[in-house]
């Protein structure tokens, strides 16, 4: 979506610059965050996904080079290689992304499903049927959305996770309970503070998954252990490069004609414009566009607050800013009735950050006071109770990932 939303926008403020997108994948650029939402109920295609106007791209005047994979950079001849072909740039925008994260090598040999591509959840979707054993390992965003696909499919879903609740990694522990409870009344089962041993598959196709004091049987197995940021190319290149490629509010990279944007980029975010690298869709449908204004010698900034959502039954999840380091937390609605919010507080009683539960409304007042560094507005702050204690959360997917042997 990055590559896709620059190219668009370089060709509205540049009519007459020459314009080419490499992109790895055979497919047109597409709606990632669908593959485990509309496309995997099949209530979408896949024609049905491609994102906007990236079937013009003819029509635009820009080249889409399919199945191309990006190389080396030549910094010095401004030059991308892929394969034979060398193709010059003047302006130059890195927006590779990421990818899966994989267990290490040998033990998902035989056929776990890792969900990143739509070539990915197309071969998901038709396994996914009524009746078969599904078992998740990963209880992030990617492992919840498919456990509530693959219930509503009617299939048995069990999710192994090896800390002690869900979401554990992003979401306060007041939203990882509601969370848990919603998949457990669907039906989902989870078994967690476990790592896997081993997966074996059998003649018949079916998976032996191998638990600390258990054997799960399954039919399909489908790894959500978080994401990879595609770094290397910058590296090779020579750019700075920390969690993410590292750039500024303008979206330069360290090296001059090189600008990054989307999942990829490590950017100044926050109060205090710390450096983060936000893996959510929001950044990588806004930051383009501050990067094709400055590739286009104009001046823009980026300086939202992270924001991301996820749809898992009837809930619609929104989040924005930082929700594990408030000090205090407030809380607007009750749980039990599925449309409630969690707003988390500084020091100085101003907001940090806010899930809303079917509540998107409060997202879009929150956003306004975290980006304004102003308090949250009275119609919000005169329905709210203060919870009791703090309910951060502490990282866990960030380092590498653990696997007993
Ligand atoms: C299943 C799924 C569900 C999601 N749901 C949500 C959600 O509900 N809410 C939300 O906020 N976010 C969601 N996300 C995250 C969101 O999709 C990503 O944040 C977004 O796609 C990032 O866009 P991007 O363009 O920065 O990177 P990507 O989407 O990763 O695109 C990068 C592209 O660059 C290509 N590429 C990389 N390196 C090279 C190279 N060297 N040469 C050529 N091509 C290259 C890759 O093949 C890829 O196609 C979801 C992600 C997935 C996978």
């Amino acid at each position: 979506v990055a590559g896709h939303r620059a190219a668009i926008e370089l060709r509205r403020l540049r009519p007459e610059a020459a314009i080419t997108v490499m992109a790895g994948e055979e497919s047109l650029p597409y709606d990632r965050p669908t593959l485990t939402k509309e496309l995997l109920l099949a209530n979408k295609t896949a024609a049905e996904i491609v994102l906007k106007d990236a079937d013009r791209y003819a029509e635009l005047g820009i080249s889409y080079l399919r199945g191309t994979w990006a190389e080396g950079i030549d910094t010095r001849e401004g030059v991308v290689e892929a394969g034979l072909q060398r193709i010059p740039y003047d302006t130059l925008l890195l927006a590779t992304g990421s990818r899966a994260r994989r267990l290490p090598i040998g033990l998902d040999a035989g056929g776990g499903l890792y969900i990143r591509t739509l070539a990915d959840a197309l071969r998901l979707r038709a396994q996914l049927l009524k009746g078969r054993r599904v078992v998740i390992i990963g209880a992030g965003f990617i492992g919840l959305e498919v456990a509530a696909a693959a219930r509503k499919a009617g299939c048995s879903v069990t999710v192994v996770e090896a800390k002690s609740t869900v979401l554990s990694r992003g979401m306060p522990e007041p939203v990882s309970q509601f969370m848990q409870g919603l998949h457990v009344t669907n039906g989902v089962e989870f078994r967690f503070g476990t790592l896997i041993g081993a997966i074996d598959w059998t003649s018949d196709g079916s998976a032996l998954v191998e638990l600390a004091h258990e054997t799960l049987r399954a039919d399909v197995v489908v790894f959500g252990l978080g994401i990879e940021p595609n770094v290397e190319l910058a590296r090779q290149a020579g750019l700075d490069v920390r969690d993410g490629i590292v750039v500024d509010a303008q979206c330069r990279t360290s090296a001059a004609e090189i600008f990054a944007a989307g999942e990829v980029t490590s950017h100044p975010s926050g109060p205090h414009g710390t450096h983060r690298r936000i893996e959510s869709w929001r950044v990588a449908s806004d930051q383009p566009l501050v990067a094709a204004a400055n590739m286009a010698d104009g001046e823009a900034s980026y300086t939202d607050a992270p924001w991301l959502w996820s749809d898992q039954y009837d809930v619609n999840l929104q989040c924005i800013g930082d929700v594990l380091n408030g000090t205090v937390y407030l809380q607007r609605g009750d749980p039990a009735t599925h449309k409630w919010t969690l707003i988390a507080l500084d020091d100085a009683g101003l907001p940090l950050g806010g899930v809303a539960i079917n509540n998107g409304r409060d997202i879009s007042m929150l956003r306004r006071a975290i980006v304004n560094g102003t308090p949250i507005p009275d119609v919000l702050a005169s329905e709210c109770v203060r919870l009791p204690s703090s309910h951060a959360n502490s990282d866990i997917l960030s380092g590498p990932l653990r696997v007993s042997s």
